[in-house]
Parts: C-alpha cells; sequence; structure tokens
C-alpha cells in the first residue's frame, strides 16, 4: 500500500502534536510531507528533525535563518512567513490537519483546500466565520472535510449510520466538561490567575481553548461549529454539563431513541479517526473505556448565571455569521488580555457581549461573503476590542 502524505498545519500546538504522535504509530501507512509552526522554532526544529517532513515553514521570518541552518544537513525545505506557509499549503497530499489556533489559521487552510483529498480540521475559528466559504471550496475541488473537535467527530460518527432526514433529529447534545471552576460560584471567579484557568480537568490543550473552556465560550463556539457543520437549527442544539467527558454528543431521535458518542477522553482518538477515515483500523497504543470502572455517568444543566458566554454564540448565530465574526475576535482579543493578567475573568464575557452588541449592528451577513471582508470585520472588531480594553 502506498504511504499517504499527510500535512499539519499548527504542528508545534496541541492538536499538531498529538497528529504526529497517531502518525508515529502508524508508520506503514503515513508518511509526514509538510509541517508548519508559528514562533515556537525550539520545538519545529526538534518536530523536523523527529518526523522528517519534506517541507517546513515557521510563521514567524525572523527564525528563518535559525531553522534553515538546522536542516541544512537533510534534503528538508525550508519556507517562513504567511507566504513560506502558503507554498507549504500547495504541496499536494492526501491529508492536511488544519490545526493552527485563532481564526489566522483561516488563509492558510483556505489555501490547502485545493490541494489535499480530506482536510481534518480543527480550527474552530475558521471553522465559524467563514464556514460558507469553505464548504463552497472543498465542494469545489472534492475535499471531504472532517471534524476533529471530539464532540463534532463523535456526531460526525452517529449521523454516518443513517441518511437522517433533518425531521428524524429532535435535539443534538453537546456536552461540556465545565472547565476547572464548574460549581463554584460567581463571587469565587472573580480572582483567578490565567494558570488557574488553564489548568483543564480532562484535556491538555493550548492556552486559548483551556481558558474557552473554562468561560464555557468554548461550548459556545462548538454550537456554532455544529449549527454550520451539520447545517442544523441552533433551536435544536442544547449543552449539557458532563464532568467526565466520556460522552462527547448525543442524538435524540424524534422517536425517543438516543445515540451517544463515547470514548476516552484523548484527542488522537478522533484525530486517529479522521486521518484513517473511511476506514476503521485497530489502534493497539490509544486508552479504551472502561465503563465498569467508571461505574456512573453524570450530567447536569448549564449555570448560565456564572458561565454566560454559550448564550452569547446562541444569539450570534440566530443574528447571523457577521456576529459569530465580532463576538470570536473579541474572545481572541480579551482571552488574551486575561492571559496578560490585563483583566479579570468576567471582564472576558463582560467586553465580549458589549463588543458584540455594538459592532455586530454594524453589519449584515452580506458583509461577510469573502474571505476578506471575514477579516476585514474580525481586524475592525479587533481594534474596537483593543479600544475598549484601555478602559480597563
Ligand atoms: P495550540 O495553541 O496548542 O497550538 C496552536 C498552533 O497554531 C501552534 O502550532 C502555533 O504555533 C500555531 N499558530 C498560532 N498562531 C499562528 C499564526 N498566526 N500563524 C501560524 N501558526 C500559528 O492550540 P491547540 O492545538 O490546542 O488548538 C488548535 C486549534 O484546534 C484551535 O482552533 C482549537 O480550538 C482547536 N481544537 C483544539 C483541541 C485540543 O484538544 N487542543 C480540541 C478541539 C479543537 P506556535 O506554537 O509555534 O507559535
Ligand atoms: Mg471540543
Amino acid at each position: 500500500m502506498e504511504k499517504e502524505k499527510i500535512t499539519i498545519l499548527g504542528a508545534t500546538g496541541s492538536i499538531g502534536k498529538n497528529a504526529l504522535d497517531v502518525i508515529a504509530m502508524h508508520p506503514e501507512r503515513f508518511e509526514v510531507e509538510a509541517i508548519t509552526g508559528g514562533n515556537n522554532i525550539e520545538l519545529l526544529i526538534s518536530l523536523a528533525q523527529q518526523y522528517r517532513p519534506k517541507y517546513v515553514a515557521i510563521a514567524n521570518e525572523d527564525y528563518y535563518n535559525q531553522l534553515k541552518e538546522a536542516c541544512n544537513h537533510s534534503d528538508i525545505q525550508v519556507f517562513a512567513g504567511q507566504k513560506g506557509l502558503k507554498e507549504v499549503a500547495h504541496i499536494p497530499v492526501d491529508r492536511t490537519v488544519a490545526a493552527i489556533s485563532g481564526i489566522s489559521g483561516l488563509g492558510v487552510l483556505m489555501e490547502a483546500i485545493p490541494f489535499c483529498n480530506y482536510l481534518l480540521l480543527a480550527s474552530k475559528e475558521a471553522l465559524i466565520t467563514a464556514w460558507p466559504i469553505i464548504k463552497q471550496e472543498a465542494n469545489k475541488y472534492q475535499t471531504q472535510i472532517l471534524p476533529i473537535d471530539s464532540e463534532h467527530n463523535s456526531l460526525f460518527q452517529l449521523m454516518q449510520t443513517d441518511m437522517l432526514p433533518d425531521n428524524w433529529i429532535e435535539k443534538i447534545i453537546l456536552t461540556a466538561s465545565g472547565g476547572p471552576f464548574y460549581g463554584h460560584n460567581y463571587e469565587d471567579l472573580s480572582n483567578v490567575t490565567p494558570a488557574q484557568a488553564c489548568r483543564h480537568p480532562n484535556w491538555s490543550m493550548g492556552a486559548k481553548i483551556s481558558l474557552d473552556s473554562a468561560t464555557l465560550m468554548n461550548k459556545g463556539l462548538e454550537i456554532v461549529e455544529a449549527a454550520y457543520f451539520f447545517n442544523v437549527s441552533p433551536k435544536k442544539l442544547d449543552i449539557l454539563v458532563h464532568k467526565q467527558s466520556v460522552v462527547h454528543a448525543m442524538l435524540y431521535y424524534c422517536n425517543g431513541n438516543i445515540k451517544a458518542g463515547l470514548n476516552y477522553p484523548d484527542m488522537r482518538i478522533p484525530i486517529a479517526y479522521c486521518l484513517h477515515y473511511p476506514q476503521c483500523v485497530e489502534e493497539h497504543q490509544l486508552p479504551r473505556l472502561d465503563l465498569a470502572e467508571i461505574g456512573e455517568l453524570h450530567f447536569e444543566q448549564v449555570d448560565y448565571t456564572c458561565f454566560p458566554s454559550p448564550k452569547l454564540m446562541f444569539n450570534a448565530i440566530e443574528q447571523g455569521r457577521h456576529a459569530v465574526i465580532v463576538a470570536n475576535a473579541a474572545n481572541e482579543i480579551t482571552t488574551h488580555a486575561f492571559l496578560d493578567l490585563k483583566i479579570g475573568f468576567h471582564d472576558i464575557y463582560k467586553i465580549n457581549e458589549k463588543i458584540t452588541d455594538i459592532i455586530a449592528a454594524q453589519f449584515t451577513v452580506n458583509d461577510c461573503q469573502s474571505i476578506e471582508s471575514v477579516l476585514d470585520i474580525d481586524t475592525y472588531s479587533k481594534m474596537r476590542t483593543n479600544k475598549l480594553l484601555q478602559q480597563y
């Protein structure tokens, strides 16, 4: 069997490293064609030495010489900057893993679509801000998009078994771990630190998504992700807090049946699913779920008083994708401001809500029909959020 060539955009991140880990478990099936990083030059060099891709690119051009020097005695071709990332995205491969965090992953992801058969999509900010444009490009080049995000990966699997007419589905539940603070009251959270907020109980992830999990904004973004990816009304989507992160999503049928997607909380499981799709390949090294050991599964309603962020995103979907872009942009700024100790935990939501309220009203859904216009609204919303932050 010929090996499949894989490109990983965002190889130095949590998803990127997990993808490389799964690839290394199947040296007979996969070879790493290209990897990219943002700023973490040491890790990118070490991954290049370990996985021996043909191409490697670093977004920060300042590191070009360092990367070039490190790859001097190999056949690895080196690129840098946005232009370099684009060149790497244009190398034809079987599968591309899109795992750059934030909307900054959008441009290169779009560039990659015509050059891969499968796009394994983790970058949720890119997905929610530009889904119709991404989908149209994928249709044009017959590239199949597979969702890596665990909840959507479960839903994708649940929906594989039947052709589901829309009216068969009564409700779709995404579960939320609740993050490190679930169960605390509002006042308790006023003085939490970035270190506490990023200490996720079940998953080891990048800083932004870990903080998004702590505010439950991550679940808000995922509601949008599910609404767009599966083309379902937000009215049919709901969230249950499930601290164990064992059940990832549930499909409620109109006849009272429920299908649930379960697996051990380890991102390598959905990543492996996408790397092998449509085949189901035995994974000896990935953990199994022992339900007898777990004994009980717990679910509870979301406490929206303490964690209002998902509501912001439910409202944004109703308003239109322009509102989703604004809310996402505000959140990218406020999460970094919190991580930089500039604002408190509750300010994240307050500012996101205020900016979405003011800025989304200035646009309509017709204003975000191209990647350029999506990025324009994003840039403008970020500028306005930064301006508001000066008051803090
Ligand atoms: P990380 O922060 O761990 O990694 C982000 C990656 O993107 C790194 O490789 C980083 O490079 C790169 N990057 C960041 N900014 C830029 C830029 N401007 N240009 C080029 N590269 C850039 O994030 P995660 O891996 O946790 O998450 C990645 C995406 O996947 C996010 O959208 C997240 O929401 C989604 N996701 C993540 C899950 C998880 O378990 N981690 C689960 C489901 C979805 P460097 O570090 O070298 O600067
Ligand atoms: Mg998820």
